[in-house]
């Protein structure tokens, strides 16, 4: 972690918790983090909590987020979330390409570069989630994975367009399995990320991009990951369910 680098640590609640048991971890996590202003914290409840979270988060440090959005701004797109919809909703940050939605929901390095766009123009902070699976891994292609996911993904954008971007490294072996990166795993593929950004879209981006990682961090390895140059915060999703246990991840 660099020190100009601020942390952050976010939790994606997935599709998890009713209104009233994502208002109530909410109100707990502000309690318990309370007075934290060296680290951002942030939850990314499900749409329809969204309201209810941002009604006890309020005047507070905690930032909420989206999961997803869709790249238009309002129309028949039935089911569908738009920018403008979660900013109207209090959130700051918005979740982009999460293996989970590429996984069960077919989005694309495409969909997901249109969603970014999306986001930028609302004025979302979008947190675009990048990783290799398993398979990839072992095959050795983790980079080569890493590389078409970042130019896809950011394909057509200026820095000034992305100088807020967070990207979180997701290995998708890792995630929701128990499976963490080594630290070591993690700051390699951290700087690769960072090297590419460098290339697209100069140092000064590259140095104060903030990468995140995320597949089953947890209290106990938190502090080890924290401790690497070029990890700059988490996206928690199991360990941030429980109020509890996120606030001493935040606290690491
Ligand atoms: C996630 O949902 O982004 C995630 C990393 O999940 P978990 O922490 O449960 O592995």
């Amino acid at each position: 972690m660099e020190q100009n680098r601020k942390p952050l640590i976010a939790g994606n609640w997935k599709m998890f918790k009713t209104c009233s048991e994502a208002a109530d971890t909410a109100e707990k996590l502000v309690k318990l983090t309370a007075g934290v202003n060296d680290r951002e914290v942030l939850i990314a409840p499900t749409f329809t909590a969204l309201s209810d979270v941002r009604n006890v988060i309020k005047g507070s440090h905690v930032l909420l987020g989206g999961q997803n959005l869709f790249w238009e701004n309002e129309g028949a797109y039935t089911g569908e979330i738009s920018g403008q919809m979660l900013v109207s909703a209090g959130c700051s940050h918005v979740i982009i390409g999460h293996s989970e939605r590429r996984q069960y929901f077919f989005e694309t390095d495409e969909t997901v570069n249109k969603k970014i766009k999306a986001a930028i123009q609302s004025k979302l902070i979008p947190i675009f989630c990048i990783g290799e699976s398993e398979k990839e891994r072992e095959s050795k292609n983790t980079f080569s994975v890493l590389d078409k996911q970042v130019s896809k993904g950011l394909k057509d954008f200026s820095s000034d367009d992305v100088k807020e971007l967070v990207i979180a490294y997701e290995p998708v072996w890792a995630i929701g399995t128990g499976k963490t990166a080594t630290s070591a795993q993690a700051q390699e593929a951290h700087l690769f990320i960072r090297s590419l950004i460098e290339k697209k879209f100069g140092k000064m981006l590259a140095k104060s991009l903030r990468i995140l990682y995320g597949g089953s961090v947890k209290q106990n390895n938190i502090a080890e990951l924290m401790s690497m140059p070029d990890v700059d915060g988490a996206l928690v999703g199991g360990a941030s369910l429980d109020a509890e246990t996120y606030a001493k991840i935040v606290h690491f």
